[in-house]
């Protein structure tokens, strides 16, 4: 069909933080999307990557939900119902039948000889424990458990875990819900497992968690550095930006334990061994100052803990960092040279950096490096942790997280707490609520959390240790999923909800560099699956709250009300690009790109500079699980794979887990490339095909953690850094051996 007689509808991508914003060129005969092209916006000019190209049909996947689901009185005790991931603990270990010997058993060949789809719950299974239900039946049995526990046991008792998928007006309903209705912080969402650290670290650092200027901010940059990142796979149209920024002259500083794309476009790869970014940053410090390269005019004005850092980074010669990190010393002393003689520098991190029980040491660094430099506040210089989902920094502003209300007013502070009860109309709890991964840990104490909405999380795959996971879910005493699609978490559901994708819906959704924009409606949702905050508000109206709103712009405004940072923004004004915030004209202007030109927001204006020492992981390779793994994404999956794997072009590129090891470490074992192996830790065992990777330090491993039928997270520890409370999916020991 002619472009011309195809209906375009602007939207934003919604994978990742980048947020690229692109069209939808929609066939209304066949009801069905024909393609989607990327749209000019400061952040992503008209650029796509595979994701947001062709990322979108699995939303028209016949395995969407399309009816509300209850338990049958029959199916309890609850547990994992499709065979592939039933029972892998590690006691089960070589045992026939359980664990990782069913792993593989999806990428086989269903009856009819057609490939079932990799790795996708098998609905045959799990739907028969399951009956239709009314939205009425649903609901009304929704609001009575949960109310029911709250009565018996507290309302502590009640726990919601939002996603960074939602919208920012789903993410500000569904904490007013859980705050409000059940009078609990413990909302949060999968912020938890991504960027908590970091930012923990810059709120004690520079008070915001916001990055303080774009990634586009890069072509005003002498020098950046992208740590604990691969943005080709996960940010890859911010990584365009970056390539862009090396052509016109600045230079790359890459540190990481990988190399990538961007170590190839890089001037300096740093290959710093993994869980050492602590002695590599100090040791860059201590030769910063060593050699004057400080900005002391700015520290003086600008900067608190000066003199404590360079007590602590003293401790770091360049040869001690070497031996710690595996960097030559003179390469962390060329390093600390041109980022100390930069005129203007950025740091750009990933989840390398912040995925670690030192995620927040690690980010404290980062914000030192810059501090004592000055890159911060003008063009081209600064702090950026590149966000993961799409909307992880709405939903964070938004208040899903335990400890914050919108625009992180701290729910202890009695001024901020009447505040929004005066907004709210009800008492709230002046005590900070349970994260993802303590949620996870009350559940299987006895006087716990027992009662769980789960708005379109899927933790069971995502979390750390998911046999630990695996316990907590089947011991609640009610879990409500709501959804698109039967999750591996919503197979421990007591009621399942069929949701909307963001194609059919509106909502506002704020990318990594704060550029709040506005997805719109391409479609209907299928059956009789219904807009999420539709939903929200219609349980919220069952246990007794007085909600009535009437459109997603419409609860954008009572957030905006209670949000500074997004003062002056509407839907209205948000237009076909969207606006960075804080912008004190909208209708005029794009928004603020650098912050702390004159001012940190801490209370004095300072920046705070917490020194850190370098501490080891907390699981270090020994001679029976003498590996290094490290977890993460590939280009063409996102998360879970709840969507990417119901998309035909993500799953075809990219089918199959692998372990991908260095060429020396599969010779060791005698494995070949496409060998299936079995990868076990002390918590579980997957099976999965060799990829023989050049990229991949002697000694450590990279698994994926999108593919069920090969978990990652059966293998991972729930170790949490102390402040982010983030775990440590960058690091733990394990064997691979042929099967
Ligand atoms: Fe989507 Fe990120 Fe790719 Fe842009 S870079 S198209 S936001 S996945």
């Amino acid at each position: 069909r002619p472009r011309e007689e195809l209906d375009a509808v602007d939207s934003v991508c919604p994978y990742c933080g980048v947020g690229c914003a692109l069209t939808y060129y929609v066939d209304r005969e066949r009801g069905a999307i024909a393609f989607a092209e990327g749209r000019d916006q400061p952040g992503s000019k008209s650029r796509l990557c595979v994701k947001g190209r062709y990322g979108w049909d699995y939303a028209a996947s016949p395995q969407r939900l399309t009816v509300p689901l209850i338990r049958k009185e029959s199916s309890y005790p609850k547990g994992p119902l499709s065979a592939d991931v039933r029972g892998d603990s590690h006691n089960d270990r070589g045992r026939a039948g359980a664990g990782g010997n069913r792993s593989a058993k999806l990428s086989k060949n269903g009856k009819d000889g057609r490939r079932k789809p990799g790795g996708l719950v098998d609905y045959d299974e799990v739907l028969p424990h399951f009956r239709e239900a009314t939205w009425e039946e649903a609901l009304d049995l929704i609001a009575r458990r949960l109310k029911e526990i709250h009565a018996e046991r507290g309302p502590g008792a009640i726990a919601g875990f939002g996603s960074a998928k939602c919208s920012n007006e789903e993410a500000y309903l569904f904490q007013k819900l859980i705050r409000a209705g059940f009078g609990t912080n413990n909302v949060d969402h999968c912020t938890r497992l991504c960027h908590a650290s970091s930012v923990a670290a810059l709120f004690e650092g520079v008070g915001s968690g916001a990055v303080s200027t774009t990634y586009g901010d890069v072509a005003n940059a002498d020098v950046v550095i992208i740590t604990g990142s691969n943005p080709t796979a996960n940010h890859p149209v911010a990584s365009s930006f970056f390539k862009q920024a090396r052509r016109r002259g600045t230079k790359i500083i890459y540190v990481d334990p990988r190399a990538s794309t961007v170590s190839e476009h890089a001037d300096y790869h740093c290959q710093v061994k993994p869980g050492t970014d602590v002695a590599f940053y100090n040791a860059v410090m201590h030769e910063v100052i060593r050699l004057g390269l400080i900005d002391m005019e700015f520290i003086k004005a600008r900067v608190s803990g000066f003199e404590e850092l360079v007590r602590t980074v003293n401790e770091y010669p360049p040869e001690r960092s070497a031996q710690i990190t595996g960097v030559d010393a003179d390469l962390i002393r060329e390093v600390a040279r041109v980022w100390g003689e930069a005129k203007a520098g950025v740091i750009y991190w990933g989840m390398g950096i912040s995925q670690h029980t030192t995620g927040t040491d690690n980010a404290r660094c980062l914000i030192a490096m810059c501090s004592i430099t000055g890159n911060v506040g003008r063009p081209g210089t600064g702090l950026h942790p590149l966000r993961g989902q799409n909307n992880v920094q709405g939903a964070s502003d938004a208040g899903l997280i335990p400890m914050f209300y919108p625009d992180y007013q701290g729910v202890d502070q009695d001024a901020t707490r009447r505040r929004f009860e005066e907004a709210w109309g009800t008492q709230l709890d002046p005590n900070r609520g349970l994260t993802v991964t303590e949620i996870i840990g009350s559940v299987l104490k006895p006087d716990g959390v027992r009662g769980m909405y789960m708005l379109g999380e899927n933790p069971f795959l995502s979390d750390p240790n998911i046999n630990k996971v695996r316990k907590a879910l089947s011991q609640l005493d009610f879990l409500v999923v709501q959804d698109i699609f039967l999750t591996e978490t919503a197979e421990f559901a007591d009621v399942i909800l069929p949701a909307s994708s963001y194609l059919e819906k509106e909502g506002s959704y704020t990318n990594t560099d704060r550029r709040v924009q506005l997805g719109r409606k391409v479609m209907d949702p299928p059956g009789q699956a219904r807009v999420d905050w539709e939903i929200i508000q219609d349980i919220a109206q069952r246990i007794g709250l007085d909600w009535s709103y009437s459109s997603p712009s419409e609860v954008f405004d009572e957030m905006v009300e209670l949000m500074p940072s997004y003062a002056n923004l509407r839907h209205e004004n948000l237009g076909l690009t969207g606006k960075l915030y804080p912008n004190e004209d909208p209708e005029h202007s794009d928004g603020t790109v650098v912050l702390f030109d004159e001012r940190f927001n801490t209370d004095d204006g300072l920046a705070h500079l917490v020194p850190a020492e370098w501490l080891p992981a907390k699981e270090l390779p020994d001679a029976e699980y003498p590996l290094v793994l490290n977890t993460g994404r590939l280009l063409e999956h996102w998360h879970t794979g709840s969507m990417t794997r119901r998309s035909f072009a993500l799953d075809t590129i990219s089918p199959v887990p692998e372990v991908y090891m260095h060429p020396k470490d599969a010779a060791d074992r005698g494995l070949s490339h496409g060998q299936m192996v079995r990868v076990r830790s002390r918590r579980g065992s997957i099976e999965l095909q060799v990829r023989i990777s050049h990229r991949e330090q002697l000694g450590n491993c990279f698994i994926p953690f999108h593919f069920r039928e090969a978990a990652a997270n059966l293998l991972t520890i729930d170790e949490i850094d102390p402040y982010g409370k983030i775990p440590e999916f960058k690091f733990c020991a394990i064997q691979v051996e042929a099967l």
